[in-house]
């Protein structure tokens, strides 16, 4: 063996032992996980009784944006409505090697903390694509320690935004793995679900998995996950669509929500809550009562839909 880290707790969940065990790799691979191993190793190291774990995966950021908080001034609202202002007015001014060191200096404090995957949204917005080629080089560059995906993300809306959409093929033509869209900043309700269908349509022709930030909002009539959940069901897409956010699914009413699960889980969409930035983020037009700006995490889970938890946002507007 390489490696032995000797007397390291694991999850309770991972191990059948309750007490202390030794973990022995070879070539880069778990090989033995026992209470005390025989072997020894050119390097071992002592974990004395505290945790050890997988790696953590973090499923929903943005790289592009990430480390740029104060650029080019502070959120005052701190709305995601303003966020999304603030980053338009960052972008003109936004170079490609300022993209690279902020996302590599994020990365590194990322795999300190134990983040060995990300799935980072880049926006698609900007004709130029500055950030989809400053991140293309960060995922080669970080490739020998850390599994970064990226999702072509349209800001500004796929249909609001004039070009989004051919930016969007053109950013999946360069490398980006998975499809993006946001129907709740659509212009309209109609227009929300228009950008469902083309989107999941245009990811079931390329092969593609499909991530859309979802009803981010308070509204309780925002309800395109119903939309995305039917799109992947006709277009068998199951397994391979994640609805993040979700937040408007707070403040809908019981009855509605009690259709909507079984839809989720019977199309096997996924849900990705964010709940550091959305518990600071929503209810901002709520004087009392104030919501929490939490998706339904325990009810998913309950009806059988895969949830995850994202991280979102690191010192951005
Ligand atoms: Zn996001």
């Amino acid at each position: 063996m390489d490696l032995i880290i000797r007397r390291a707790s694991l999850p309770r969940s991972a191990s059948q032992h309750k007490e202390p065990v030794d973990i022995g790799i070879e070539a880069g691979r778990i090989i033995a996980v026992e209470p005390h191993l025989a072997a020894s190793a050119p390097e071992e190291i002592d974990a004395a009784g505290s945790l050890v774990t997988p790696p953590f995966v973090d499923p929903h950021f943005h790289m592009d944006a990430t480390l740029s908080y104060g650029l080019p001034r502070v959120n005052a609202s701190g709305t995601l409505l303003e966020g999304i202002a603030l980053w338009g007015e960052l972008k003109p001014q936004l170079t490609q090697q300022a993209l690279i060191e902020r996302a590599l200096q994020y990365c590194d404090w990322a795999v300190a903390r134990g983040l060995l995957a990300i799935r980072s949204h880049v926006d698609v917005c900007d004709p130029r694509l500055l950030a989809v080629e400053a991140l293309l080089e960060v995922k080669r560059r970080v490739a020998p320690y850390l599994d970064l995906q990226l999702v072509a993300f349209p800001q500004d809306g796929v249909l609001r935004s004039a070009g989004a959409f051919d930016n969007l093929k053109r950013a999946i033509a360069l490398g980006v793995d998975v499809v993006g869209g946001i129907p709740h900043f659509e212009r309209t309700m109609a227009d929300g679900a228009e950008s469902v269908r083309i989107l999941c349509e245009y990811a079931a022709q390329q092969g593609l998995r499909v991530d859309m930030h979802c009803d981010e909002s308070d509204d309780p009539l925002s309800r395109h996950i119903e939309t995305l959940a039917a799109q992947t069901h006709r277009l068998g897409l199951q397994g391979r669509v994640t609805g993040s956010h979700l937040t408007s699914m707070h403040s809908m009413d019981n009855y509605y929500v009690s259709k909507l699960l079984p839809l989720m889980r019977e199309a096997g969409v996924a849900a990705i809550a964010n709940p550091l930035i959305n518990i600071t983020l929503q209810g901002r037009s709520d004087t009392y009562p104030k919501r929490r700006g939490m998706t339904r995490v325990p009810e998913m889970m309950a009806a059988g839909i895969n949830v995850a938890f994202g991280h979102d946002c690191v010192m951005d507007p």
